[in-house]
């Protein structure tokens, strides 16, 4: 049977080869385990393999596991990746170490005020809508740099970088391309705010090509936990 600390081992030395075939640094990959809909055991199984940095997409469900492995799973850092209402911006300030998806300064500002007093920054990054198509979620790339502005002067924000989602995985060319381009927009963030260091791209489908365009951060589901029912 295949387990997830087989499949952990895998995508582990996946990166590790994609880093070494594209001359990067393997280090300066981060592995995110994406364990939404998976249950507990799976977390743990991971952690106790090794495994640090985790995401959910979905509020509820995202912080009821955070509370239930406070203790067997006490240095995991917890990113939240998916899509969120303002009025949900609460839990994820209170509960989250990272937040992926920021497009708008209203969610920035909420979450800024109810992160709790004492606890380090949140860490966000901005969710870039890399084929400008409406239907998608994210800010579009030319109001990019204003935003980030705006958070940079948030105390209880830390920006981190630029997240994004393909919008047709499917499509090589265009997503090389989409690629290249967000590349270039995070170098750009990068000149401009010390700390900036996050380029959050690249899923099961296309860790590979993500790794060429220069991500830091890969969020591996399926490929970790098995295919989502
Ligand atoms: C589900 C999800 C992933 C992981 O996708 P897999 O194809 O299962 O690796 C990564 N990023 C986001 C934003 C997701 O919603």
């Amino acid at each position: 049977m295949i387990t997830v600390t087989d499949n952990l081992a895998e995508i582990k030395q996946k990166i590790k080869n994609a880093a070494n075939k594209f001359c990067r640094d393997p280090q300066a990959i981060t592995l995110l385990a994406v364990s939404k809909t998976k249950p507990c055991t799976d977390i743990i199984t991971a952690y106790q393999a090794g495994q640090r940095q985790f995401g959910e997409n979905y509020v509820k469900e995202g912080v009821m596991k955070i509370n239930e492995l406070k203790s067997s799973c006490p240095e995991a850092i917890w990113h939240y990746i998916g899509p969120l209402q303002s009025n949900k911006t609460k839990d994820v300030a209170e509960h989250f170490d990272w937040m992926h998806t920021v497009d708008r300064l209203k969610v920035a500002k909420r979450l800024n005020e109810q992160r709790l007093q004492g606890a380090k920054p949140l860490q966000v990054c901005i969710q870039v809508n890399i084929s400008g198509e409406e239907s998608k979620s994210g800010i579009n790339v030319a109001q990019l740099s204003e935003l980030a502005s705006e958070i940079a002067q948030l105390p209880n924000l830390t920006l981190r970088g630029i997240m994004a989602i393909p919008s047709q995985p499917d499509n090589q060319e265009k997503l090389k391309q989409e690629y290249i381009d967000i590349k270039q927009k995070f170098e750009t963030l990068r000149k401009r705010h010390t700390g900036v260091d996050t380029l959050s791209i690249g899923m099961s489908q296309d860790l590979e090509l993500a790794i060429e365009s220069g991500s830091t951060m890969v969020r591996i589901g399926s490929a970790i936990f098995g295919a989502r029912s």
